[in-house]
């Protein structure tokens, strides 16, 4: 579950709600559509409902993701949803709780609205914790991290004369001895950046670009250019469509990755491959399913024939996944499609894997029942499980 987030649209100033960390601005009143990009971690707050005192913004790092663990019997995926307080105040909230999840939030204020208290743990640090709220305390041979957000939540917090209260819930949390003198040290002036709102045109032909409320490349209708949400703003990439002579109903989009595997002071044997073709989904679906999509996929013999130029009109799923995702996930991959577990895994912490191609694929599936069967491989996709994913 996410939080809601209510924005005001900059052109007719309605209140539109979207997903937490949603790509696509999209106003029901005006219908302006905006890519929204963060320049770095997507930065909320809660709006603050009590008055009577001085009202401050307390950061935390929300970590949500899955990690998989590499055993010597299975693959492990679990689904991690914590959030750490960044900020040294023993009386505050250890983590913002599953209270808030049914409240809203908006992009964290401009420094003038608001007073901000410093954020002083590194995004290393979260995912520690989140490792560490894992009941499997065996690392494995190997830990690695899927389809995770990070962002910066501010939580609302008063201090009324001594007493600190849930800036919420109006709470009292505790006395501060010291009173207000003992924020001074912790306030920052630097308040986090907001997103850039790009307007949702192809940059190259001013065409409408189509994506979703979650997507992170967008593709022009028109042109075919497809436009990634990178921190500089809408970024062209390349994609290639499978050669697929039967035009499906709806293309998935799959990560192709290049990637030279080495690992130091050994010598590279038939066990394990110097250089791996790796497919993985670039959509967020739940890791068991993601994990065993990737497997048919690199495993699969047949050639899939790839051609860049776009086949009639058919509908994109939007890519969820970014490139860098599946690229921590490799490791993960290379050992579940490996039948040599034993010799494979004591080399997985060690494992140098370094991606010398990454390519975005659309492949094309048909409806069957309550599946989505690909036109090109014996691979199908469970329809409920993409809607899933795109809760995730
Ligand atoms: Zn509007
Ligand atoms: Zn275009």
């Amino acid at each position: 579950m996410g939080w809601r987030v209510t924005e005001t649209c900059p052109q007719c100033g309605g209140l539109v709600t979207m997903e937490e960390n949603g790509r696509l601005f999209s106003c029901p009143f005006c219908g302006v559509r905006h890519a929204v990009i963060w320049p770095d971690l997507p930065s909320y707050a809660f709006a603050g409902r009590y008055d009577g005192g001085f009202l401050f913004l307390a950061p935390y790092l929300r970590f949500k993701g899955n990690i998989f663990t590499c055993r010597e019997d299975a693959v492990l995926s679990r689904v991690v949803d914590v959030s750490v307080k960044a900020f040294n105040l023993d009386q505050a909230p250890f983590s913002l709780g599953m209270r808030t999840q049914s409240m809203r939030i908006s992009f964290a204020p401009e420094a003038s609205d608001a007073c901000y208290l410093g954020s002083y743990i590194e995004v290393s640090e979260v995912l520690r914790r989140a490792v560490n709220s894992m009941p499997e305390r065996d690392p494995g041979f190997h830990r690695a991290f899927l389809g995770e957000v990070i962002s910066r939540i501010y939580l609302p917090l008063l201090l009324d004369g001594k007493v600190l209260r849930d800036g919420l819930s109006g709470k009292e949390l505790g006395t501060l001895k010291g009173g207000a003198a003992i924020l001074d040290g912790l306030i920052t002036k630097e308040a986090p950046r907001r997103p850039m709102l790009v307007p949702a045109l192809c940059p190259e032909c001013a065409s409408d670009l189509t994506g979703e409320a979650m997507s992170l490349v967008f593709v022009c209708g028109h042109c075919g250019a497809a436009w990634e949400t990178a921190p500089a703003g809408l970024t062209r990439i390349q994609v290639f469509f499978a050669e697929c002579t039967k035009t499906g109903s709806l293309n998935l989009p799959f990560w192709r990755i290049e990637a030279g595997i080495s690992v130091p002071g050994q010598t590279v044997n038939g066990d394990m491959p110097e250089l791996l073709t790796t497919w993985t989904p670039a959509f967020k679906i739940r890791p068991d399913l993601f994990l065993s999509l990737a497997r048919r996929l690199t495993s699969s013999t047949v050639d899939i024939g790839l051609t860049q130029d776009r086949l009639g009109a058919a509908v994109y799923f939007p890519v969820t996944l970014p490139a860098r995702e599946a690229i921590q996930a490799l490791k993960v991959i290379l050992y579940k499609c490996s039948v040599k577990k034993k010799i494979i895994g004591p080399l997985l912490s060690g494992m140098k894997v370094t991606p010398r191609a990454i390519d975005l694929c659309y492949l094309p599936f048909d409806q069957s029942g309550y599946d989505l069967v690909c036109l090109c491989l014996p691979l199908a996709v469970n329809k409920n499980s993409l809607k899933f994913g795109r809760s995730l």
